[in-house]
């Protein structure tokens, strides 16, 4: 079982801003799965490390091919 993080987790894993992290996961720069609009964030736990190293943060979470947000081309791992 996935130990999912939340938006906040990612804040201080990352050492960025929370407002940061939001941008990056409303923008899909983050990737992240939401239940609805609005509601609570949730990130693979691999997906920051990526995340900061400015890679395909859907890759750590397997569902790549699910993607809601808009995302570069041609960066898959
Ligand atoms: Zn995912």
């Amino acid at each position: 079982m996935t130990e999912w993080l939340t938006a906040r987790d990612v804040a201080s894993l990352v050492g960025c801003h929370y407002i940061t992290v939001a941008r990056a996961l409303e923008s899909g720069e983050l990737h992240g799965h939401q239940r609805h609009r609005g509601g609570r964030w949730r990130i693979h736990p691999d997906a920051p490390d990526v995340w900061v190293q400015g890679g395909d943060s859907a890759a750590p979470c397997g569902c790549s091919n699910v993607v809601p947000f808009r995302r570069p081309k041609g960066t898959a791992a």
